[in-house]
């Protein structure tokens, strides 16, 4: 305790003082920002919007050359709803445009870098200025104090390929600073799983942190050995795949909430549940999001929409409605906790995640993956993957509750989404591998027309 408020109030605000950085400075605007109204908020994404695009028109060649393509004036942009006249930016632009989204007022090799991993088959290469990075740090900080955990407390990290601190300032600042154990998800089974949950006893960590299958993964293993001791304050799950049935098992493990969390490398913190846990708040202050149809107009609200958004944040490389290729849901709803961020009331997994039906319709993969969990007993985990229009496989683990039933259920539960004309087979496996990013995909279409 007297390490956690040492922490909080000492050496969090020394490291930035000596650091130079920003971020708690940026971090205490948040806090401020968090409960402004609508009207406010919109008026801030307004001018933040101006800013942006100005300075894209004229330091970054890719939409200086979009902008006169188009006609467009960055002082012509005069409501949010004006920039609908700017194309959307796919993966596949940056890919091609590389270096010519960079600001020329930037030197390459000064900017923090990232590279997405290709889960949607395109792997991208980012930069950001260090006022940027500050800021997705300290929204970063907000959002963690949602889920109930707090300046100076420990964490506790269910994450592939943990960091090990090198020198001896990285040791100092993980020491001071970071206090996380890690479980890596990597390689979970008992053993490791077990030598966690003493570190955890000992360490004591406010808070978990982590891709939501792998904390289901550790959750499943606390009911199995009846530990009842780990008692977080909060618990964040990073990934947008939250199903409802893991996040059920994980508050009873725990018996602590899951805060659902949605963000990506590109941009940063997108939205995150409060402790209402109705819907994510979106980080108005940091993006600006819009929902789109299949021919990019905007949906009502309710409505799946792809969402595209503006990163207000990244002067170094703007992002001006990027389409980050996932499918979402906003609502009008206002929130009873009383902030002015707007909601987005769920995801509906990647584009590529949208299974086909012989009818012409789409199917989101993890609500039909989610249903049929629930309705077909004997089941642990599944996998749809769809090679062709008229062909699905199922990869599935069975559990203990598995009998010779559970497969013929599982097969009229997916006949009554695809229909006779689909040919299904069903693959008997041990588990289902994550990707290299630590995520999960509960469904893959492979359908190219
Ligand atoms: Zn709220």
């Amino acid at each position: 305790m007297m390490m956690s408020a040492l922490s909080k109030y000492i050496f969090y605000p020394a490291w930035d003082l000596k650091d130079g950085s920003e971020r708690l400075v940026k971090w205490r605007q948040l806090e401020k920002q968090q409960w402004w109204s609508q009207d406010d908020l919109r008026r801030l994404q307004l001018n933040r919007m101006k800013t942006l695009l100005s300075y894209a028109e004229e330091h970054s060649p890719y939409y200086r050359e979009i902008f006169k393509q188009h006609g467009l004036k960055a002082s012509g942009i005069r409501a949010l709803t004006d920039i609908e006249r700017i194309p959307v930016t796919t993966k596949q632009d940056i890919r091609n445009g590389g270096d010519q989204f960079i600001s020329d007022q930037f030197e390459k090799q000064a900017l923090v870098s990232a590279k997405t991993g290709g889960s949607t088959g395109v792997s991208l290469n980012l930069y950001f200025d260090g006022t940027c990075q500050e800021k997705r740090n300290a929204a970063q900080l907000m959002a963690d104090r949602w889920s109930g955990w707090d300046l100076g407390m420990k964490r506790a990290s269910v994450w592939g390929n943990p960091p090990v601190p090198e020198s001896v300032k990285q040791k100092l600042r993980h020491n001071l600073l970071d206090r996380t154990i890690y479980l890596d998800t990597m390689d979970l089974n008992n053993q490791s799983m077990s030598s966690f949950v003493a570190r955890w006893r000992k360490e004591k960590p406010g808070a978990v942190f982590g891709h939501a299958h792998s904390i289901y993964i550790f959750a499943k293993y606390l009911l199995q050995e009846s530990i009842t001791d780990l008692r977080p304050q909060g618990i964040v799950a990073t990934s947008m795949m939250l199903l409802d049935h893991e996040r059920a098992t994980i508050e009873k493990a725990f018996d602590c909430h899951v805060t659902n969390r949605y963000g990506c490398e590109e941009v940063g913190l997108i939205a995150c549940e409060c402790e209402q846990h109705r819907g994510m708040h979106i980080n108005v202050p940091h993006v600006y999001l819009e929902f789109l149809d299949a021919n990019d107009n905007p949906v009502a609200p309710g409505d799946p929409g792809k969402i595209v958004v503006t990163d207000l944040n990244n002067f170094a490389m703007p992002l001006i409605r990027y389409r980050v290729e996932d499918v979402g849901v906003y609502s009008d709803r206002v929130c009873e906790c009383g902030r002015g961020f707007p909601l987005l009331e769920k995801l509906e997994g990647r584009v590529a995640d949208f299974l086909r039906l012989p009818g012409g319709g789409q199917v989101a993969g993890i609500s039909l993956v989610e249903r049929t969990l629930t309705k077909v007993p004997g089941i642990e985990q599944m996998q749809l993957i769809q090679e062709q229009l008229d062909e699905v496989t199922i990869n599935r683990v069975k559990d203990s509750d598995y009998t010779e039933e559970t497969d013929i259920d599982l097969v009229e539960a997916m006949r009554e989404v695809f229909g006779e004309s689909v040919d299904l087979s069903i693959n008997d496996v041990k588990d289902i591998p994550q990707e290299a990013s630590g995520k999960y995909r509960f469904s893959i279409c492979r359908v190219t027309e």
